[in-house]
């Protein structure tokens, strides 16, 4: 019988967003838990349905936690997470491996990177026991977690629909250590570049035609998995950038050998990356799209892209629906998705469908936006939605409709407008908290509009302050 050592912590953390993570923000569930909540954590999923029927096989799940990207993880909820996750491997049988499912750029405040951290504990504590990991594309991967794991692999497509097939190839290759008693070899080229995630989408070039090599690496002998960790842009992180990585069947020179030549490869085509939506500045973006005559036409506010760890606050566009553009938007059908303001979903829920005035937003990222105040009514209320279980209230501010979220959450599916009653279809303009589209939205949108407003996940990376030098495509 082998014992498999399963958990994770996933988050990816805005150095640039000033609020802190805390237990609040986090799904955090551990032990047997995995069974009836992975579904929430597909990475750690697909760990988990790789050897749950196994008989030769016996699970330790141990913590799972996942948040939303936000700012840096408080240090005491890692440290709480940290303990947990070891003292769930009291009294139980010695693992024959670690198999976790990571994000690869999760910080804590005054700790720096997380996985670094946990790997180093397993290691110390864990001197000869495997460890095989999964990655988000983004992940931050540092010489201390090449030094510590085994093996990683990470996402091959963004937006990223494959967190559960590659928690079961991370499986594969632990089966491979488990049952053939395999050595694997992990070789990395690290490449000083950083790259806004809207440049890299999947199903353009040149990212698509990088993927294709990967899968070509992973279908030759002896190779067990080839990854490109584009690094986080919007964290001034040591050992940012992008990782070329190989793991092969013991064989560290073909690692080596592939690794080189993937990160050659990029070097090839960096020049090529660009955004696959027209992007603009905001008040261009919204005059473009409240110009069009089809409909939905999505704009992306993505200087404040939750997604990618922003405050979900900035107030940029609705400063511009509610003043410059009011003559525009009011003769549209405009929705908002939306903003994170639990003070203002408090006052919402409270007011009984009445008109009332607010202030909304501005609060967290106060650096490229203030609060704005709105006059409106409140038209429909959800107490809980999602596995995060956010408060939901859609605003009717007379111009536009404004979603507001009593937690900080991301705005990825129409799941959100069908809670709330919306008929989305039918609006000429849906502004979300966005970078590129989510499958949902690609699927229903006529049109879309990258607004390259100011925030936390500014797309146009040299406005941000870094303190080492990176090449940033
Ligand atoms: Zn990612």
């Amino acid at each position: 019988m082998k014992h498999i050592a399963v958990g994770g912590f996933f988050h990816e953390s805005n150095t640039f967003n000033p609020i802190v993570t805390g237990v609040d923000d986090f799904i955090i569930f551990e032990g047997q838990e995995v069974y009836t909540k992975g579904v929430h954590y597909q990475q750690a999923q697909g760990i988990v349905d790789y050897f749950r029927k196994r008989k030769d096989c016996r699970l330790i799940p141990l913590v799972f936690a996942r948040a939303v990207p936000n700012g840096e993880v408080d240090g005491d909820l890692y440290q709480w997470l940290k303990e947990r996750f070891f003292a769930l491997l009291e009294d139980q049988p010695q693992p024959d491996i670690f198999v976790l499912a990571l994000h690869g750029s999760m910080r804590v405040q005054g700790r720096g990177s997380a996985e670094s951290d946990l790997l180093g504990e397993i290691r110390r504590r864990y001197p000869r026991t495997p460890i095989v990991s999964g990655l988000d594309m983004h992940a931050t991967v540092t010489t201390q977690m090449l030094e510590y794991a085994d093996a990683f692999v990470g996402y091959k497509t963004a937006p990223h629909i494959d967190a559960w097939e590659t928690g079961q190839h991370a499986a594969r290759m632990a089966d491979m250590i488990l049952t053939k008693g395999g050595q694997l070899s992990m070789a990395a080229v690290k490449l000083p570049y950083l790259i806004a995630g809207e440049k890299s989408e999947t199903d353009t070039e040149p990212m698509r035609g990088l993927i294709d090599e990967l899968r070509d690496v992973e279908s030759r002998e002896g190779v067990c998995a080839a990854s490109y960790l584009l690094g986080f842009p919007w964290a001034d992180a040591e050992e940012n950038g992008i990782t070329a990585l190989v793991v092969t069947d013991n064989d560290p020179e073909l690692a080596d050998e592939l690794a080189g030549q993937l990160a050659e490869r990029f070097e090839e085509v960096k020049d090529g990356f660009g955004f696959s939506s027209p992007a603009h500045p905001p008040e261009q973006a919204l005059r473009l799209a409240l110009q069009d005559d089809c409909k939905p036409v999505f704009v992306s506010d993505s200087g404040d892209n939750p997604t990618a760890g922003s405050t979900g606050d900035n107030t940029t566009i609705i400063q511009l629906l509610s003043g410059e553009l009011k003559h525009l938007s009011e003769s549209k059908k405009v929705l908002v998705a939306g903003i994170y303001d639990d003070a203002a979903y408090q006052i919402c829920q409270a007011s009984g469908g009445d008109v009332i005035t607010l202030s909304v937003g501005g609060r967290y990222d106060d650096k490229y936006s203030q609060p704005v105040e709105l006059t409106g009514r409140v038209t429909k209320h959800v107490a809980s939605f999602g596995p995060f279980g956010s408060g939901l209230v859609l605003f009717d501010a007379g111009s536009f409709d404004l979603i507001i979220t009593s937690r900080h959450i991301g705005f990825t599916g129409v799941d959100m407008f069908e809670a709330l009653d919306i008929d989305y279809l039918n609006k000429d303009v849906i502004v979300v908290k966005l970078g590129y589209l989510t499958p949902d939205f690609k699927e229903i949108a006529a049109k879309s509009y990258l607004a390259l407003s100011r925030g936390c996940t500014d797309e146009v990376l040299t406005r941000l302050e870094y303190s080492a030098s990176y090449e940033l495509l």
